[in-house]
């Protein structure tokens, strides 16, 4: 049977702390719960991890949140040899957040280097320090640092970033919402999350289920590390944080 369990992070990718009750233990000892702030795997951003702490304090280590048999049911994997909560226990969650930050800012850079880079993606994958997404590009026609400079003048204008839901109709009707050559957002359940940058997403909108920082500016220093040829017809963009490296 599948859990709904209320899922904090699409609303509020901030919440950093909840409270919530244990619902079920699965099969392999991964924790769903009533509502949630972990962030599962999904869209190229990786899971969260954290820390369970229970009433009398003592922690249950979260290695990985992944989904179940939908993308509304949670699953938080405890790490090896945790101590395993009761049904209908209470637990305060708890992100590590200095990690889920630092995907939100990168996330946030993929979907800039998307708008500065208007070509097919055909993949795409987010970690803590290098992100790369990759491109139906048989010709990169680009420079590391002329892609660098335009995803900074984005970070720099400190453009807003807002999510709005729209129907299934609304993005049948619209297209060229959709960036990813092979993936097609998950339609049917009536309503699809649309991420927007800009007043009015004025500089993008397209549907992802992600976690992304509120302000462009919040992104920080980032810089296109290398841009790599994949096969004949596609390139593959490094982000990386900080400024790039002079001189190279
Ligand atoms: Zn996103």
């Amino acid at each position: 049977m599948a859990y709904d369990t209320a899922i904090l992070f699409r609303d509020d990718s901030y919440l950093k702390t909840i409270d919530a009750t244990v619902l079920a233990i699965n099969e392999r000892g991964g924790i769903l719960t009533d509502q949630t702030v972990f962030y599962a795997t999904s869209g190229g951003q990786p899971g969260d991890t954290g820390v369970f702490v229970r009433s009398d304090g003592s922690t249950i280590t979260i290695a990985a949140t992944v989904t179940g048999e939908t993308k509304e049911e949670i699953i938080h994997v405890p790490a090896p040899d945790q101590p395993v909560p009761a049904i209908g226990e209470k637990l305060s969650l708890r992100l590590d957040w200095d990690r889920r930050y630092k995907l939100m800012r990168m996330h946030t850079a993929c979907h800039l280097l998307s708008v500065v880079c208007p070509f097919p993606i055909t993949g795409a994958s987010v970690s803590e320090d290098d992100s790369r997404v990759d491109f139906d590009l048989p010709d990169a026609g680009v420079t590391k640092e002329s892609v660098t400079q335009k995803m900074m003048e984005l970070v720099n204008a400190n453009h807003p970033i807002f999510t709005r839901w729209i129907t299934d109709d609304e993005l049948a009707a619209n297209p060229g919402l959709i960036k990813s050559k092979n993936v097609r957002p998950p339609t049917g359940t009536g309503r699809i999350r649309l991420v927007c940058i800009g007043e009015n997403a004025s500089v993008d909108s397209q549907p992802c289920g992600g976690t992304h920082v509120a302000t462009t500016g919040e992104v920080g220093a980032i810089h296109i590390g290398k841009i790599e040829k994949k096969g004949k017809e596609n390139r593959r963009f490094r982000i990386r944080f900080g400024p790039l490296p002079e001189g190279v």
